[in-house]
């Protein structure tokens, strides 16, 4: 089993909203090749590099595994022809009563998708290879689901995507705002029944202890205005999270 974080999650946004700064994971198991979540219209032009730095060219990988019908999780699934979309058929279900009026899920991405011939439902949790497994985690929208990485080799993971996006959600184990907060909280209790390390939809990779959530690594990004615009020099704004804690209060 072969696990590599293709592209960290940042947990910022503007005033305005997500800078889709997301989380992809990559896993192999036997000769399976898989990618879950494709990261968000910022890495459009950069996932197949990152992708590569593992040796692994984005032809190659067999089964895509999408978190939820988000823009910044699913932007990026054409430049892997050759895989299996996976999805739950909660968040199909969800994804086909077309809810434009959430602001993040790209309706003609669904319907290419969809249409792809490449889609398939997951109705339940199950094991798709050894050690790699579904887990449906609702709230942050219906039908979300994470994968529950189990190998002798490491810490149960949890890759969660958005249904928990951060390192305060799963501290206390609550989304205020969420789709659904009841199930929001349900699922990351269930998630932090099991995970001793969870990868967040837009944060670091976390540990889980008995009392604490813990950083594994700092998160950096750049944002910048071109030379030209805010003055002869291009602006640069360092941003960095560094390896912070928290106290969980579940
Ligand atoms: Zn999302």
């Amino acid at each position: 089993m072969r696990m590599e974080m293709v592209i960290n999650g940042f947990p910022g946004k503007t005033a305005q909203g997500s800078l889709s700064w997301s989380s992809v994971v990559y896993l192999e198991s036997g000769n399976r090749k898989i990618l879950f979540d494709t990261g968000g219209p910022s890495k459009r032009r950069s996932i197949r590099e990152h992708l590569r730095r593992f040796g692994v060219e984005a032809t190659e990988i067999d089964t895509l595994i999408l978190s939820h019908f988000h823009d910044d999780h699913v932007r990026n699934y054409d430049y892997f022809p050759n895989a299996e979309i996976l999805l739950h058929e909660m968040e199909a279900a969800w994804a086909d009563t077309n809810p434009v009026g959430d602001f993040a899920f790209p309706a003609p991405y669904y319907k290419e998708v969809k249409g792809s011939g490449r889609l398939t439902l997951v109705k339940k949790d199950e094991e798709i290879v050894p050690g790699i497994s579904t887990m449906l985690v609702p709230g942050h929208t219906p039908g979300c689901m994470a994968v529950v990485v189990r190998d002798s080799n490491r810490p149960v993971t949890v890759l969660a995507g958005d249904a928990i996006k951060n390192m305060a959600e799963l501290a206390e184990a609550q989304v205020p705002g969420s789709h659904d907060e009841a199930a929001s909280a349900d699922s990351i209790r269930r998630v932090l029944d099991i995970a001793e390390v969870v990868v967040t939809g837009h944060d670091r990779v976390l540990q889980v202890t008995k009392t604490e959530i813990i950083a594994q690594s700092e998160a950096r990004e750049t944002v910048i205005v071109p030379a030209g615009v805010g003055g002869d020099e291009a602006l640069r704004l360092e941003l960095l999270v560094g390896k912070t804690s928290r106290k969980r209060q579940y």
